[in-house]
């Protein structure tokens, strides 16, 4: 592969299996044994952190552009990633989209062929606009960050639309510098180009977190039951949520304890806080209670990032209580939602160390560069 010229705008990696280079070399050749083209098979010869199965390259072949419609060369080919949950693409947008159909890949320097064209990135094209390089699974984490803004999931503030984010890279873009195309962020999450040598990945311990695929992580759902303890001390239910209150109520107040239930979970948690402010009906009924925590959780109303969490697993642990306790009240979801939504706290561990799944950890870094991006 050589020195990569140019690194993905949201993650900071290359685009390809950084080992393609290192297949032949026989001093690096432990890193690479049972090589296949894309994915890197389990070897007991290898250094301990990249033993794991976790650590396959596919998800690094499949790039996307990022840009503007309007200041793209398009030919018939040319379609943009279409999400059902964003605002439907136009031709002559100035709202920026994803291009990666047909298959978009890398060239060599700054170019990447797509639909039957070749574009430069990382350099201004036509009226300064530039088109960024990205992962695929990188553009759609950025696509998941705007869809939970435009959603009410997360804050609005900072960077309140994916245009604003677009703008933000062109400012942080400086085109053609020290013989690549690059982002210069300042953050020291971008990471992974950090480990290119001068024509290999130079392996150092940990250094393999940043490649781990971001979108899926098998191991998310057994990580977060191990984060999930029993309530100290135990809540008890309130009696103002007993289904057999039969004080007099009228209209919206008066529907079942566990209709409201539904709606609720069914609600982004800022709209559900809202909700609570409507009565003082509403205010004692919706109380911030373990099963609130819960639902709102296994919802994807709290944690916009947990979307491969696997809902009935989380479930059939909660029903999983000592004799005598009752489900509804025994576990700390509360607890679980502080710490799953302290997405810095989280990078800044070591996922090697403290048990994080890796793709999960990658996940929330790439989170917080998009999230905090106007910071930077
Ligand atoms: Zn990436």
């Amino acid at each position: 592969m050589g020195l990569p010229e140019v690194y993905c705008s949201v993650c900071g990696a290359s685009f390809g299996n950084p080992y393609d280079s290192l297949v032949d070399d026989p001093n690096t050749a432990y890193l690479v044994q049972g090589h296949t083209n894309h994915d890197f098979e389990v070897s007991k010869t290898r250094p301990p952190d990249i033993r794991n199965a976790d650590v396959t390259f596919q998800w690094l072949h499949d790039a996307q552009l990022f840009g503007i419609p309007s200041s793209l060369e398009t030919s018939e080919e040319l379609k943009p990633v279409v999400y059902a949950d964003m605002p439907a693409y136009k031709r002559t947008d100035e709202h920026p989209a994803f291009f990666g159909d047909p298959y978009c890949h890398y060239g060599e320097g700054n170019v990447f062929h797509l639909g039957g064209r070749t574009y430069p990135t990382h350099y201004p094209i036509n009226n300064g606009d530039i088109l960024f390089a990205m992962h695929s699974n990188c553009a759609n984490i950025i696509k998941r960050v705007f869809v939970a803004k435009q959603d009410g999931v997360i804050a609005k503030d900072g960077l309140p639309t994916l245009r604003a984010y677009y703008d933000k890279l062109r400012q942080q873009c400086p085109g053609y510098v020290d013989e690549w195309w690059n982002i210069y962020w300042p953050h020291e999450y971008y990471g992974a180009c950090d480990y290119w040598g001068y024509d290999e990945w130079e392996y150092a311990k940990g250094c393999q977190k940043f490649l781990v695929d971001p979108l899926h992580d098998k191991n998310l759902t057994a990580f977060v039951l191990e984060v999930l303890k029993p309530a100290q001390p135990r809540e008890e239910a309130p009696l103002l949520l007993s289904k057999t209150s039969n004080r007099r109520t009228s209209g919206l107040d008066s529907l079942p304890t566990e209709i409201i239930d539904q709606v609720v979970a069914l609600l982004p948690t800022a709209s559900a806080l809202s909700l609570r402010l409507v009565s003082s009906t509403f205010a004692t009924r919706i109380q911030l209670t373990q099963r609130f925590f819960r639902e709102q959780l296994l919802g994807g109303n709290l944690v916009p990032y947990l979307w491969d969490l696997d809902v009935k697993a989380c479930r059939d642990m909660q029903q999983g209580v000592p004799e005598g306790e009752d489900p509804d009240w025994y576990w700390d979801w509360r607890q679980l939602t502080r710490y799953l939504n302290d997405v810095a706290s989280i990078v800044e561990h070591d996922p090697d160390s403290s048990g994080i799944p890796r793709g999960f950890w990658n996940r929330c870094r790439l989170w917080l560069t998009v999230v905090e991006a106007e910071v930077w």
